[in-house]
């Protein structure tokens, strides 16, 4: 398995000459999913070379359906999120040092930038290649989880059951769902309502702030109203 430095190289050997000559490869690609046998001129061909292992397609603002109908892309766009939040966890984890090393044998962006594509990872994931290495990252990543203790102290405890003894952690995407706002996590089948509770309450505080500097100005005038009032008469 390839998974390590630049990674995969260009092959345009399958490409054949097609009427489609000169049209950019790469809109096809995120278009249709479509690696078809393009003629590519030998302009765009140094011009791909240059650009293969750049992440330059974000597939969520291209064509976002596409991870609807591919489901290798899709696959590889679970994989990349669950390793998002490990590598988090791994950056403030002083035990995690090489196992973090091993998360940069693939490129950087796969695991910071969640929905940017190089036409490396394009072809990788068409050819089933790139989920492969994704995974063994993942099942390395979350048995430092369970064996590490740091890790283990930043995990979470769902506040809607409060079960103590099943401690979650938002890379557990079939268990749990991460609060977008606040990222506090909680157990899938209980955060169904939409209403974060900790998003409640931070909501809350900032209503009880408000209104406490409102009415320490209002008192603070009130305190000095008549003073103005005695300079004027
Ligand atoms: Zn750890
Ligand atoms: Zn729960
Ligand atoms: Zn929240």
């Amino acid at each position: 398995m390839q998974c390590r430095g630049s990674g995969w190289s260009p092959n345009f050997g399958s490409l054949s000459p097609s009427p489609l000559t000169g049209q950019p490869w790469a809109v096809y690609i995120l278009r249709k999913w479509d690696f078809g046998k393009y003629y590519v001129s030998n302009f765009s061909r140094d011009l791909l070379s240059k650009i293969w292992s750049d992440p330059l397609f974000s597939v969520q603002d291209l064509n976002a359906p596409l991870y609807r109908k591919v489901k290798a892309l899709n696959q590889v766009r679970l994989l990349r999120i669950q390793l998002f939040h490990l590598k988090n966890m791994f950056k403030t984890c002083r035990l995690a040092k090489e196992l973090l090393d091993s998360f940069d044998t693939v490129p950087g962006h796969l695991t910071e930038d969640l929905h940017l594509y190089s036409l490396n990872d394009l072809t990788a994931t068409k050819k089933g290649e790139l989920a492969p290495c994704l995974l063994e990252l993942l099942k390395a990543g979350t048995l430092h989880v369970e064996r590490c203790m740091l890790c283990q102290a930043k995990g979470f405890i769902c506040e809607f059951c409060q079960k103590e003894d099943d401690v979650i952690f938002p890379f557990e995407l079939n268990k749990c769902r991460t609060c977008e706002e606040c990222k506090a996590c909680y157990h899938k089948c209980c955060f169904k309502s939409g209403c974060c509770p900790r998003c409640e309450r931070l909501q809350a505080r900032r209503e009880l702030l408000a209104r406490q500097s409102m009415e320490s100005y209002l008192s603070d005038y009130e305190d000095e109203a008549p003073q103005e009032v005695a300079a004027a008469t």
